[in-house]
């Protein structure tokens, strides 16, 4: 699901920015949503060189030193011992410093991106909501209305809190009217795949909650991810800005801990 009302999954006291640390830089302050894909997409690729790099420190730290030394394999030509490399299954000291590398990353690795992203989570509790209303007047989502409740059926509990609350627009010209400037960033953004527009008929005319106390947990719990766009006005952006390279940095690293299951498992 993709919207200002995204599930999505993705560490700590760092600069005011986390796109870049140039405290004065004036595009830290443009929360616009062409300027929030702009910083997230310009800083991604350096992030993501920053991640691997210190994957990479960490497993080389426990590198066995010259093992080969002391090895009866003839049949061995592996001249680059790189974590990468294609070692010999079994009896070779690389290979196992591989499996070791699996071993830590699955674990107790895994366990410090865990604690980083609940420290980032927690620290959204710092923002205060301002009440602006423009998660509740526009959500999008990559399903249909009907999707949403199978899936709601099928025991999803976002899609079944989404569905609770909000209907579908009647047409695509009804939710551009409501924030014309995320639905045409989106549509560039996505290209071919469909998109569903949403509104959630419980916002009142005084741009407050009807159901404040039973609404559900994905209001509750709104904004659910930092790397999601956030609509201009939304106080939040504050707390996306304040965690958004550690968030980036989190997200690069689980993908490259996918990367090294695939290649090593
Ligand atoms: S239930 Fe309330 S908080 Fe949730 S989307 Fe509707 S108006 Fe907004
Ligand atoms: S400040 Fe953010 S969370 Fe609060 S109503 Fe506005 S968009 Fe929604």
């Amino acid at each position: 699901m993709s919207n200002f009302f995204s599930s999505g999954n993705l560490n700590n006291n760092e600069a005011s920015n986390l796109f870049s640390k140039n405290e004065n830089d004036e595009s830290l302050k443009d929360n616009s949503l062409s300027g929030q894909y702009n910083k997230l997409k310009n800083n991604y690729e350096q992030i993501f060189i920053e991640a691997a790099e210190s994957i990479r420190k960490d497993i080389n730290e426990f590198k066995p030193e010259n093992p080969c030394a002391s090895c009866n394999k003839k049949d061995c030509n592996i001249e680059k011992k790189d974590i990468f490399s294609p070692y010999p299954a079994a009896g070779c000291k690389y290979r196992d410093w591989q499996m070791q590398a699996l071993t830590y990353l699955a674990g107790d690795y895994r366990n410090k991106l865990k604690a980083a992203y609940k420290s980032i989570m927690d620290k959204k509790s710092e923002y205060e909501c301002n009440k602006c209303g423009a998660c509740c007047r526009l959500a999008v989502s990559e399903y249909s209305y009907e999707q949403l409740k199978q899936r709601a059926m099928r025991g999803d509990k976002f899609s079944s809190d989404f569905v609770s609350v909000f209907v579908p627009y009647e047409s695509e010209e009804e939710a551009k009217k409501v924030n014309p400037e995320y639905f045409e960033l989106l549509n560039t953004l996505v290209e071919d795949d469909k998109i569903y527009y949403y509104y959630c008929p419980k916002l009142g005319n005084d741009n407050l909650c009807t159901i404040y106390e039973n609404r559900p947990d994905i209001c509750k719990d709104f904004p659910h991810n930092p790397l999601k766009l956030l609509p201009s006005k939304c106080s939040y952006n504050e707390w996306k800005n304040a965690v958004a390279h550690q968030a980036m940095l989190l997200k690069a690293k689980t993908d490259i801990i996918a990367f090294y299951k695939q290649k090593l498992g």
